[in-house]
């Protein structure tokens, strides 16, 4: 669907028009929508024990070059996720990455531990309970 903002024409899907608030979804669209995303939900909430127990066994290394990696790029909570400020710093505008940083995806896969989450499909359990051990 053609859109004209301040004289700028875009060519939009009509999901992503209703996505923008530029057009109200129908009915049958919103339930059809709403099924969707809680479908989504659902498979996401379904993959986080896994992604857990992935953490859990990074968080259980003993070996001693592994550990001292991965206590370097330890994560540090931030909202729904996490950071790693394990990361050397540069650049004016530089921004921690998400946890697991490359580093700590390098040492899980070394380590021949599986399913180590990319940074935005975990989900950080709102109760602290994943965060680092002190
Ligand atoms: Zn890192």
């Amino acid at each position: 669907m053609p859109v004209e903002l301040r004289g700028i024409a875009l060519g939009l899907s009509r999901e992503m028009a209703i996505d923008y608030g530029i057009v109200q979804a129908m009915r049958a669209e919103q339930e059809k929508r709403d099924a969707e995303l809680a479908e989504w939900r659902a498979k996401r909430a379904a993959e986080q024990p896994a992604y857990h127990a992935a953490i859990r066994r990074l968080d259980a290394v003993n070996d001693p070059l592994g550990r001292v990696v991965l206590d370097l790029h330890q994560r540090v909570a931030s909202g729904s996720s996490w950071r790693c400020e394990g990361c050397d710093a540069s650049g004016y505008d530089w921004e921690y990455p998400e946890w697991p940083c490359r580093t700590t995806e390098e040492v899980a896969r070394h380590l021949g531990i599986e399913d180590v989450p990319n940074a935005w499909r975990v989900d950080r359990p709102a109760d602290g309970s994943l965060d680092a051990p002190e």
